[in-house]
C-alpha cells in the first residue's frame, strides 16, 4: 500500500493550483472530495472568494467566526453577502461559559493587558469555534495574501496544517491588492464600507484600528503590541507544518 506524505501531497496540490485561476483553483479543490470549507472574516480577500463560490455554486461550507466584538459594518455585510449570493454563511461563536470563565479571570477587556491574556481571548472567540468549525473538514480554504504581512510572504497556494491534520489551500496567495480590488469593481463584489475609511484589515473592534499611510496592511491589528508576528492564532499553525516540512 502507497502511504501518502501529507506534506508531498499539499505541495503537488499547490504546484497544481499555481497554474489556475481563481475559479479554477476552487473547482478544483472542491471536487477533491471531503468537506471543504472556507472561512470567511468578510474582508476585501474573503470577499472575492465566497463571490467565487457563490457565482459557480461551488459545493463549499462557507462558514464565519462570530466572535461577539465585529463591528456592526462586518455584521450586515454578512447578511448582504448572503443575500446577493444566494448562500448562507455559518456563524460559528464562542461558548458563553467561556467568556464568563475569560472575564472573571481577565477582564472583558483585559487582552491589552499582556500578550497572554489577548491569546487568551483569541482562544475563546475564535480558535475554540475554529476548532468546531473545521470539525470533518479535509480541507480548508482561507483569504491569506503573501503581500498583507512580512508574516505571510511566504505563504503557499497549499500547506499541511499538521496541527488539524488537514490541507490548507490559499488561492490568492499570489495576487495583489490592487489585483484584489479590480475584481470587487468588476464583479460589483459587496466589501465593508470600512476599507475605504482606513482599515484594510478588519477583525474585532476593540482591537482594530485604522492605519496611517504607508503602514502595512496589518498594522491596525492589535496596534498595541510590539511584536511584528502579531496573529490571532488561526494561521500560525503554517509554521509549525513548514518546520516539519524542512527536517
Ligand atoms: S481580536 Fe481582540 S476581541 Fe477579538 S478575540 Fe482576539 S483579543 Fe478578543
Amino acid at each position: 500500500m502507497t502511504v501518502i506524505n501529507p506534506i508531498e501531497e499539499a505541495e503537488a496540490l499547490a504546484d497544481k493550483l499555481s497554474g489556475l485561476d481563481l475559479a479554477g483553483r476552487l473547482s478544483f479543490v472542491a471536487g477533491l472530495g471531503g468537506r471543504v470549507v472556507f472561512t470567511t472574516s468578510l474582508g476585501i480577500e474573503d470577499q472575492v472568494i465566497t463571490a467565487e463560490i457563490g457565482t459557480h455554486r461551488l459545493p463549499i461550507d462557507v462558514v464565519t467566526l462570530q466572535t461577539g466584538r465585529l463591528f456592526p459594518e462586518t455584521l450586515a455585510l454578512i447578511d448582504e453577502t448572503e443575500s446577493q449570493y444566494d448562500i448562507h454563511i455559518v456563524r460559528y461563536e464562542p461558548e458563553q461559559a467561556d467568556i464568563d470563565a475569560y472575564a472573571a479571570k481577565y477582564g472583558m477587556n483585559g487582552f491589552y493587558e499582556s500578550v497572554e491574556a489577548r491569546h487568551a481571548c483569541c482562544g475563546v472567540r475564535k480558535l475554540k469555534p475554529l476548532a468546531r468549525a473545521l470539525a470533518g473538514a479535509t480541507i480548508w480554504i482561507t483569504g491569506l495574501r503573501r503581500g498583507q504581512s512580512a508574516n505571510r510572504a511566504e505563504t503557499p497556494f497549499a500547506e499541511y496544517d499538521a496541527e488539524r491534520h488537514l490541507l490548507k489551500v490559499n488561492p490568492l496567495a499570489d495576487w495583489d491588492i490592487e489585483k484584489i480590488k479590480a475584481f470587487v469593481a468588476d464583479n460589483s463584489v459587496p466589501v465593508n464600507p470600512m476599507h475605504a475609511r482606513g482599515y484594510p484589515s478588519i477583525g474585532c473592534e476593540p482591537c482594530t484600528r485604522a492605519i496611517k499611510p504607508g503602514e502595512p496592511e496589518r498594522a491596525g491589528r492589535w496596534w498595541w503590541e510590539q511584536d511584528e508576528k502579531r496573529e490571532c492564532g488561526l494561521h500560525v499553525a503554517e509554521e509549525a507544518a513548514s518546520i516539519v516540512a524542512q527536517q
